[in-house]
């Protein structure tokens, strides 16, 4: 695998310090078997089916079906996820509280290894999973519930996750960026000692209100992923996502969210990390002009800032980056994903 040494907020985020809570200490709870039941695949649904409401109030009409006659703390919940899992991408998943049935205080959740921060967004649980590239393909959902009596639940659900190839590229840039001076790596430091700080007092909230729009039209001049290789030197993969753009042109915000960072750094040039609550961060970069603060709230489609060429950049483009659970990914998976708005309530 290669390293990661390029963009400054990958090596930021990949100490997990913006992760999820730890597990509950202690020896994990012995897991059930993942048995399939009917109950089971009738509340287990894709989000592909829910785009609308109707749609939500059927997935709900049949788990309610499927678990009549049964005692009202019999789980499982009803899950759901968008959009199909791949390596190097983020899904959303939802978990639907059965209108009969118990309702958890609290609910972890971990895909393969790594954490998933869920919190409700207007009724629904709403959780992001991180699938960082080499994730193999057989993984699990591990959801674990709690509920006010002190009492736990766990259900697992087997996920697979598709592989994804990734292309490489020969890029040349200025030799400050591919062997930064002595001054420079202290500058690259101080700015990862902060990044890490402030992604550490990120939101415990969502924030969001909306569903992820992109920041620009979406015409990708680099995908994520690719491997780089500054003056034929191997040095990392593309952690973001490349939108086209000339100088000036307008930048808006992912989602709703708090300004976390907004200034000059290194590699990234004018940066803008957005936190969106619950361990989910989107970045913005190489910007002509930034026109938000730190601490502003920003809403979903705000125009933030403007596309420029600072930073390690060959020419104007957006370097557009997300984050979620120390993990840097494909921000376009963003669009893909459901957020449960005000339908979610049964
Ligand atoms: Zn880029």
């Amino acid at each position: 695998m290669l390293a990661i040494v390029g963009a400054l907020g990958t090596s930021a985020c990949a100490s997990g310090s913006s992760g999820g809570p730890a597990p509950a200490p202690g020896p994990a709870p012995a897991l059930e078997p993942a048995s399939i039941d009917s109950a089971y695949d009738a509340d287990v649904q894709r989000d592909a089916a829910l785009k609308d409401a109707e749609d939500l109030r059927v997935v709900a009409a049949e788990a309610r079906a499927a678990n009549s006659g049964r005692p009202r703390s019999i789980l499982p919940f009803g899950v759901t996820w968008a959009p199909v899992p791949e390596e190097g991408s983020a899904f959303g998943i939802r978990v639907l509280e059965r209108p009969s049935g118990r309702r958890p205080t609290a609910l972890q959740g971990e895909f393969a290894g790594l954490p998933i921060r869920f919190g409700k967004l207007d009724g629904a649980w709403f959780g992001l999973a991180a699938v960082p590239i080499d994730t193999g393909p057989d993984q699990e959902l591990v959801l674990r519930f709690e509920f006010d009596d002190g009492t736990t639940h766990e259900q697992k659900l087997p996920i697979v996750v598709e592989s994804r190839s990734f292309a490489s590229s020969q890029l040349s840039v200025a030799p400050k960026y591919s062997s930064p001076s002595a001054e420079a790596l202290e500058r690259i430091g101080r700015e990862r000692t902060l990044i890490r700080s402030v992604l550490d007092t990120a939101s415990a909230e969502w924030l969001i209100d909306t569903e992820f729009r992109a920041p620009r039209p979406m015409t990708i001049t680099s995908p994520y992923g690719q491997a780089r290789l500054f003056n034929g030197e191997l040095r990392s993969r593309h952690t973001g996502l490349d939108l086209k753009g000339a100088d000036g042109d307008p930048v808006r915000a992912s989602a709703r969210g708090r300004v976390l960072i907004a200034q000059d750094l290194y590699f990234s040039g004018n940066g803008i990390y957005l936190d969106h609550g619950r361990g989910v961060y989107t970045g913005y970069f190489h910007l002509s002009r930034i026109l938000v603060s730190v601490g502003e709230v920003v809403e979903a489609g705000q125009l933030i800032g403007e596309v420029g060429s600072t930073g390690r950049v060959t020419g104007p483009h957006l370097h557009w980056s997300l984050w979620v659970a120390g993990n840097s990914l494909d921000a376009g998976s963003l669009l893909e994903m459901t957020v449960p708005l005000e339908e979610s309530t049964p």
